[in-house]
């Protein structure tokens, strides 16, 4: 990835996290910074290797359970997860939290 140094990627990843989250629920003009902003959280999370790696369990949620994508966000990171679609979601209850 680049020449970036892995703090660099770190601190990139993390100002990625904070724009996909600020966004989140936002007027559709932010949809380009989000959707750029989670394409960075998946390569840094496919580069680095410690995403959060949730998956979707929500019985509700439509279509197969196999074709849901992981969490991108980094692992141990607080609220929402999120997928590299744009899809977030919760922690079921009684689900490990993920610290
Ligand atoms: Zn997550």
């Amino acid at each position: 990835m680049l020449d970036l140094t892995p703090e660099e990627v770190r601190r990139l990843r993390e100002l990625a996290d904070q724009i996909a989250m600020g966004t989140q629920g936002r007027p559709c003009w932010l949809s380009g910074a989000r959707s750029t902003s989670i394409g960075i959280l998946q390569r840094v999370s496919d580069w680095l290797g410690d995403a959060c790696g949730h998956i979707d369990a929500t019985p509700e949620r439509p279509g197969p359970a196999l074709l849901r994508l992981p969490c991108v966000r980094p692992f141990g990171h607080s609220g929402l997860h999120l997928d590299a679609h744009g899809h977030s979601w919760v922690s079921l209850p009684g689900e490990e939290p993920r610290t």
